[in-house]
């Protein structure tokens, strides 16, 4: 069986309330040794944080705001309930970023929330997991900014161009495949290579973007399989092989505290 990780997961989606432990536990029988469940907002970062505190060594979580709710940030409370985040073993800030594409939220606000993140991660010496689609331009701008201020992270689910991907390479920035990359109408194997082993991360993005061959279902963590599995043929290596450097490469990238294997726990009289 092969050991494997999940840098970017949202199992505190409402998608999952009703059987959040079972997905866990099927998640763990296919060979998931880390989960990165994302707070994509301080609300969800509370239930992500809970989901962390349940299952210690196996799922670790972030906090930040995403780009579609960009325009209900708050200076004052947002950045407040991210340092707080920060301070009680948050491991990255994010997910936050630029989505062009759907416009949810006006373009300057996108930005404003990301810089106000980035000073947020600088302070705190996180990564950033950042989410960008259509706005090439202003994300190269932004890894200029992130290189300035210190600051590393994933451009996540990546399906951008290979100027982009190797812009954020140069900023020391790690690059994260989801399910988008067994799907047909992906044929960037060239993008799948373009990644050092050292830097490349595997995600679920779950309960969205379910691989080939559960495309349209809700995704969960325990078919990051399938993604690692077309990432290991553009490669041309053992799954079992790239599943262990991206588990690596995982717990590298956020720092993940692992329990100490057999440590003593002392209970207080
Ligand atoms: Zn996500």
């Amino acid at each position: 069986m092969i050991e494997f990780a999940d840098s970017h997961t949202h199992l505190a989606a409402d998608a999952f309330s009703a059987d959040v432990d079972s997905v866990i536990e099927r998640a763990r029988a296919a060979g998931a040794r880390a989960l990165v469940c994302i707070g994509e907002s301080p609300a969800q970062a509370l239930k992500a944080q809970a989901l962390a505190a349940r299952y210690p060594g196996l799922i670790w979580f972030t906090c930040g705001v995403h780009p579609h709710d960009a325009h209900t940030w708050n200076d004052v409370s947002d950045s407040a309930a991210i340092r707080a985040a920060m301070t009680q073993g948050a491991v990255a800030v994010g997910e936050c970023g630029l989505d062009y594409h759907y416009d949810h939220s006006p373009r300057d606000q996108q930005r404003h929330a990301l810089t106000q993140q980035l000073a947020i991660a600088a302070e705190f010496k996180k990564n950033i997991v950042l989410h960008t689609r259509e706005a090439e331009a202003d994300t190269h701008a932004f890894l200029r900014d992130a290189e300035t201020a210190g600051v590393g992270g994933v451009l996540h689910c990546f399906t951008g161009s290979h100027a982009l991907a190797e812009a954020g390479l140069a900023a020391g920035w790690y690059v994260s495949f989801s399910g988008v990359v067994t799907f047909k109408k992906f044929d960037d194997g060239a993008l799948l290579r373009l990644v050092p082993d050292d830097r490349l991360l595997v995600e679920s993005d779950a309960p969205y973007l379910a691989p080939v061959p559960n495309r349209g279902k809700r995704n969960e963590p325990a078919w990051v399989a399938a993604t690692l599995q077309r990432i290991a043929d553009a490669r041309e290596v053992a799954v079992a092989t790239l599943a262990q450097v991206t588990l690596a490469n995982t717990h590298r990238f956020f720092s993940l505290d692992v329990p100490t294997e057999g440590a003593i726990v002392t209970i207080p009289q």
